[in-house]
């Protein structure tokens, strides 16, 4: 299913948002038009009120993209592609081609985002003050104006500040990430600062049970953050310099659509393999993917009766013999699905399957160690 739409570009990036994102155009503009510090609750007409708080909404998140922006163009520099930058119900997320290895660019990206809030909030709230030597007057206008300028340069404040936690997922753990990193191997350092991330997240739990649910839950994705990103820093080190073609089974068997499951059976017995591209009988087109998973579900009884078109997986995602194994594991937690067809140049090579992934991760896992 699709979850986000693009509704522009900007510097060539892809600007998407997310199904969430419709959530926060309802209940945003509904807190702004209720509150009396952020918002415009003392403002009497409903229309002009509701108005407003859409629109300071709309400014905020506007502010969030730049933020994103900020780390994009940094990125840019250092020669990583981003692919898209899509906002979501609590902010944004830049999706970079890669997590820089070098310190000083992780270190560079991960600020640049903070340092566009922190400007727009200094710059907003400059603005403001020079705007209230005229509201004396009480010109309406000008007072919806620097409501505007307080709220942006508040919430601007609080995101750069919120974002320099020193935690993954947010900016600041990626900031002592590289600080670390600059000092030790890089798994050592991802290590330390998932630590110190953790424990971050626990004293916030700790004292959110005194103060505040929603501080519970920060702890609580903070928590999951940081593991995310241990296991993924193991991972795409453990991997790094492994390509598909290292990994692949060359030997493919191809299966008919019309093949019964215990024929099919029979067939696994024989190969030893576990996963089987599926072919039309009639145009020998491939339309599927069969695996041992997919017929687990069928009653030994039904074996003779139900056919691999029945059960098979219908999505068949490619991917290149030469690209990085990380990316293959990548591709197929985006696509959801548990085997790749492997081409080079334009001809199928092999197949690769999570399996054959997670195992040597775990090979490749214990020799490091
Ligand atoms: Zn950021």
């Amino acid at each position: 299913m699709k979850t986000s739409i693009q509704i522009g570009k900007v510097m060539g990036i892809p600007i998407k948002i997310h199904i969430s994102f419709l959530l926060v155009l309802v209940l945003f503009p509904v807190i702004f038009a209720n509150d009396a510090v952020f918002g415009f609750a003392d403002v009497a007409s409903t229309s002009l009120r509701y108005a407003l708080a859409l629109t300071l909404t709309i400014l905020l998140f506007s502010c969030v993209l730049l933020h994103e922006l900020g780390h994009s163009w940094v990125a840019m520099k250092y020669g990583i592609g981003i692919r898209s930058i899509t906002l979501i119900l609590l902010g944004g997320i830049a999706a970079m081609e890669e997590v820089p290895r070098d310190p000083r660019a992780e270190m560079r990206i991960s600020i640049a985002g903070p340092l566009v809030s922190l400007t727009i909030g200094v710059l907003c709230y400059l603005a403001y003050l020079g705007l209230g030597i005229y509201d004396i007057v009480q010109i309406s206008a000008i007072s919806h104006i620097s409501r505007f300028l307080w709220s942006i340069a508040y919430i601007n404040i609080i995101l750069f500040a919120f974002n320099l936690i020193p935690a993954f997922p947010m900016d600041g753990g990626r900031v002592l990430r590289a600080w670390y990193a600059g000092r030790m191997p890089y798994l050592q350092a991802t290590r330390k600062a998932v630590n110190i991330g953790k424990m971050f997240a626990i004293v916030m739990g700790v004292l959110g049970l005194f103060a505040s649910i929603w501080l519970i839950l920060i702890a609580f994705f903070i928590y999951i953050g940081a593991s995310e990103e241990k296991k993924y820093a193991e991972v795409s080190v453990t991997l790094e310099g492994i390509s598909v073609r290292d990994l692949m089974t060359s030997e493919i068997a191809y299966v008919q659509d019309n093949l019964s499951i215990s024929e099919l059976l029979r067939l696994m017995f024989e190969k030893k393999h576990l996963g089987y591209p599926v072919v039309d009988q009639f145009t020998g087109k491939i339309v599927g993917i069969v695996t041992f998973t997919d017929i687990r579900s069928v009653p030994m009884s039904e074996h003779g009766n139900v056919l691999v078109r029945e059960v098979m997986a219908n999505n068949v995602s490619f991917i290149p013999e030469d690209a990085d194994a990380m990316d293959a594991l990548k591709m197929m937690s985006v696509e959801n699905v548990g085997q790749l067809l492997v081409q080079d140049k334009g001809s199928i090579t092999g197949i690769v399957s999570r399996t054959d992934l997670t195992r040597s991760i775990e090979v490749l896992g214990y020799r490091e160690r």
